[in-house]
C-alpha cells in the first residue's frame, strides 16, 4: 500500500486487507464484497474497491476497470442472494449530506423486502 492509501485507510481498508473479521461474500483483484454489520434488509452487502477512494467527489477515469467490477459483482450478489427477481438497490452515499460514514467509497446491495420509496418525504 502507498502512503497516499495509507492516509485514506478506514475500517473498510482493513476488512480489504483481512486484518479485521468481516463475513465477506466475494472477493477478487479489483473488489471487495462483505456484509453490513448493521443490515437495514434481509440482504444487506457492502462493495468496496480494494484500492480505497474516499467518495465519489475522488472518482476518476483510472477507477473505471473497479467502478464497473462492483456492478458486474452487485449483480452477481443479487443473483446469489436470491434477491434479484423481487428487485434490489444499490445506494452510493456521498459526503456528509449524502448520509456518508465510511471514507472508502462503497456500493451497497439492499433487497429481500419491499423497500418502498427511494427518499424519505
Ligand atoms: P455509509 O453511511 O454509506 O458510509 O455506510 C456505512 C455502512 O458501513 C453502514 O451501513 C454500517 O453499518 C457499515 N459498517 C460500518 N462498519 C462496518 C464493519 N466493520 N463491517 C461491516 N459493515 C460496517
Amino acid at each position: 500500500m502507498n502512503q497516499e492509501h495509507k492516509e485514506q485507510d478506514t475500517i473498510f481498508g482493513k476488512i480489504v486487507r483481512r486484518e479485521i473479521p468481516a463475513d465477506i461474500v466475494y472477493s477478487d483483484d479489483l473488489v471487495t464484497a462483505f456484509r453490513d454489520v448493521n443490515p437495514q434488509a434481509p440482504t444487506h452487502v457492502l462493495v468496496v474497491p480494494n484500492d480505497p477512494i474516499p467518495s465519489v467527489r475522488e472518482v476518476s477515469t483510472s477507477h473505471e476497470a473497479a467502478l464497473g467490477r462492483m456492478f458486474t459483482v452487485a449483480a452477481q450478489i443479487a443473483r446469489k442472494e436470491g434477491v434479484a427477481d423481487d428487485g434490489f438497490r444499490l445506494i452510493v452515499n456521498c459526503g456528509d449530506d449524502g448520509g456518508q460514514e465510511v471514507y472508502h467509497l462503497h456500493m451497497h446491495v439492499v433487497g429481500g423486502r419491499p423497500l418502498g420509496r427511494m427518499l424519505p418525504g
